[in-house]
């Protein structure tokens, strides 16, 4: 439920006039409803952002040009803008189901981690573990994160160290293999939606990054592809590739298509925007895209069982 009200009073404190609202793609269908109900309440103009919207990293800049508070919905606080109103959106689930089918697959001492839709039922996961008889550890992120145990497809610094296991609260596979491959401990999936659990297994997914390091360590020419969206841009590091990477290209680009890749007829890329395009996009670019953490084992800078998702340090 998106709390109109809390809406409309920051509004009025600010005697703001012109509104934007961003929603992920998830939530956009009730843009129009509550821009109408806005409008009416308070008599502001309210725009709503069209463009795709995959997090809190991803602003729609010339759509807070044009307004005085830009309401941002469904991930939580990445960066301090007084523009900028961050309002999350929390899963109406139970999740005692998944974590009372998880509980036979976690060791003695487990570390609880899960995305900010499930933020709310951190105490509810903690509490089932200790009547199970287990010894929760919840860790605090960096300051890219703004919740305890809180997770992002880009930082895994809240997932806790020295636990026999880890219990990722959530749906898809990326953030727990991410806990993974950042920690090497095992994570148990517990999916609040289906009720299951599993074991995360990253054998595939590593598999595909070995074969595309592979391929691209023939490459002669690289793009290095720098992000424009206000929480992924690392063009310092995208400088350091370049300057190991030989003959490469320096590209910004927003929004990341096989078409604007190919035009560049170049052998392999690195790409340092959000993390998530290297990987969930791998099969549909035609060269390899590699994350920086790939480049430097390509280039003999890191070992190729140091094999790590790349991560957006705060
Ligand atoms: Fe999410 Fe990617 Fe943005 Fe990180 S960089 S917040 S994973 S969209």
């Amino acid at each position: 439920m998106i709390d109109v009200d809390g809406i409309v009073r920051i509004i009025e404190e600010r005697k703001a006039k012109t509104i934007g609202l961003q929603f992920p793609e998830g939530l956009k269908r009730q843009g129009p409803g509550i821009a109408k109900d806005v409008e009416a309440r308070t008599g502001a103009l309210v725009i709503v952002s069209g463009d795709p919207c995959y997090g809190a990293c991803d602003i729609d800049d010339s759509l807070l040009d044009m307004v005085d508070v830009l309401f941002h919905f469904g991930h939580s606080r990445l960066m301090d803008d007084d523009r900028i109103v961050f309002i999350e959106y929390h899963h109406e689930v139970e999740v005692d189901t998944a974590i009372r089918n998880a509980l036979p697959l976690l060791g003695q001492k487990v570390g609880i981690v899960t995305t900010v839709q499930h933020i709310h039922m951190l105490k509810r996961m903690e509490q089932l573990l200790i009547e199970a008889g287990k010894t929760p550890v919840i860790a605090r992120g960096d300051s890219r994160i703004t919740y305890p145990g809180q997770l992002l497809g880009c930082n895994f610094s809240a997932t806790p160290a020295g636990v026999d296991t880890v219990l990722y609260v959530g749906s898809g596979n990326f953030h727990p293999m991410g806990a993974q491959l950042s920690t090497g401990v095992p994570v148990i999936a517990a999916d609040p939606f289906t009720g299951e659990a599993r074991k995360v297994d990253v054998e595939k997914i590593m598999r595909q990054r070995y074969a595309l390091m592979a391929k691209a360590m023939d490459a002669k020419k690289w793009g290095i592809i720098i992000g424009t969206k206000t929480g992924q841009k690392r063009l310092e590091l995208a400088r350091r590739i370049k300057e190991t990477a030989g003959d490469a290209t320096l590209i910004s680009i927003r929004e990341i298509t096989p078409d604007r890749l190919l035009s560049f007829k170049v052998d392999a890329y690195v790409s340092t925007v959000c993390p998530r395009v290297a990987i969930d996009d791998a099969g549909r670019f035609g060269v390899p895209v590699l994350t920086p953490v790939e480049f430097d084992i390509v280039k003999g800078l890191r070992k190729w069982e140091d094999l790590a998702f790349d991560e957006i340090k705060g």
